[in-house]
């Protein structure tokens, strides 16, 4: 007899897709004559660039990347500051630390978990520089409301910019208008738990050729011109006219991303219909609330939360959270406030009572499984622990 017999199969909280199509663009990548910096790479910015409703898409090594070449190219530096939500993954307020810059926490609104405008508005002073927002779970923020906020303040620099960190929300919308272009710049992630996957991947968009210009610069170790142009040229001659990285994607990631972009739409109703079950089976479930649904917007549901509203939700998260993952069901926590983390902890010198909306609901939420793949079934599975997992609790 194995461990396994008789377990039911571990459900992740999220998890790829990956189609024949998918393999043979991959193995076609393979078999050209570009490895990087090809065809396959234009190909994607181009189509991403479309799907999204920008002029520009820039191609870059991870999420993490696209945040560090969106606040570059936006001037962010040593000194400045980026207001960037507490409720987020690192890397938002990490890529800013990479620039010299540091990170200052807006508090989040505590039925959406999108960043609080007002929040933010407090938060801006001579060295703001930028301000991140994040489409947590897969729902736009508030853009009209932040611009609104932030338009007299940058002074004589202009309104502050603002940058959506969307990796949570490629192929949701607010207004009518595609996640993507909502704000001046904005960032995607193409890790395997995203909406789609290139592995590793990642995307600025943006309708300003100039930030995409210096985000395609930053790109590639801030040198001008890439082999490319420059054998089109027929010169060998280039320059590196500031310090930048090798974030590029390789052409094996983009015809991979490529093939993904195109099953997007398909995914996001499919996402939305499984959210849909989780509501309906959850709506007279005592003890668990999902988040609030803003108007006017379109959700990519990335992530299923909910909410505990017991009266010990840290304890009955932890106990269910245990119980859930012991029978297979892989629940998760998005996010430990970024500030409570150590390293902020120790460098910034932040901790407990910064961003009490923030704090009060990393103590209740839990991230439910959700991906393109999963039955219907999975989703009675889930509601079902959840459930009885409720009812031992005592409640
Ligand atoms: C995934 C994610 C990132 C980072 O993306 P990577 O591709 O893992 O570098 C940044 N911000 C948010 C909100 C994310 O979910």
């Amino acid at each position: 007899m194995t461990m396994d017999e008789g377990k039911p199969a571990h459900l992740p909280y999220g998890r790829q897709q990956v189609d024949d199509d998918d393999v043979a663009a991959v193995v076609a990548a393979l078999r050209s004559d570009w490895l990087t910096t090809g065809p396959r790479v234009d190909a994607f910015e181009e189509a991403f660039a479309e799907a999204v409703g920008t002029e520009h898409a820039v191609a870059v090594a991870n999420g993490t990347a696209a945040l560090h070449c969106a606040y570059h190219a936006l001037g962010v530096g040593e000194g400045d500051e980026v207001v960037v939500p507490a409720m987020t993954f690192a890397a938002t307020a990490n890529a800013a630390v990479y620039l010299g810059a540091r990170p200052r926490f807006a508090d989040v609104a505590p039925n959406t978990l999108l960043v609080e405008p007002a929040s933010v508005e407090a938060l801006i002073g001579e060295r703001t520089r930028a301000v991140a927002a994040v489409d947590y779970a897969g729902q736009p923020c508030d853009y009209d409301a932040l611009a609104e906020r932030l338009a007299d303040r940058g002074g004589a620099a202009g309104p502050i910019p603002v940058v959506a960190d969307a990796c949570h929300a490629l192929g949701g919308g607010a207004q009518g208008r595609p996640v993507g272009s909502l704000a001046d710049l904005s960032t995607f992630s193409f890790h395997p738990v995203k909406p789609i996957t290139s592995a590793e991947g990642g995307m600025v968009t943006t309708d300003d050729a100039a930030l995409a210009a210096r985000a395609r610069v930053f790109r590639n170790h801030g040198i001008t011109r890439d082999h490319r142009q420059r054998e089109a040229d027929g010169a060998w001659h280039y320059e590196m006219t500031e310090l930048g990285n090798n974030y590029r994607l390789s052409d094996l990631h983009c015809a991979l991303g490529l093939s993904q972009l195109g099953k997007l739409p398909a995914w996001v109703e499919e996402r939305r219909r499984l959210a849909r079950l989780y509501d309906a089976a959850l709506a007279d479930v005592d003890g668990v609330r999902p988040l609030a649904r803003r108007p006017g917007t379109e959700h990519a549901y990335h992530l299923y939360v909910v909410r505990l509203t017991t009266d010990r939700p840290e304890e009955h998260r932890e106990a269910l959270f245990r119980r859930l993952r012991e029978g297979g069901i892989g629940v998760n926590v998005h996010y430990v406030p970024v500030h409570l983390h150590p390293w902020y902890r120790h460098h910034l010198g932040t901790g407990p009572g910064l961003c009490p909306n923030a704090e009060a609901a990393y103590r209740r939420i839990l991230s439910l499984p959700l991906f393109v793949g999963m039955g219907e079934g999975d989703v009675a599975r889930v509601v079902d622990g959840l459930k009885s997992g409720l009812a031992e609790l005592g409640r």
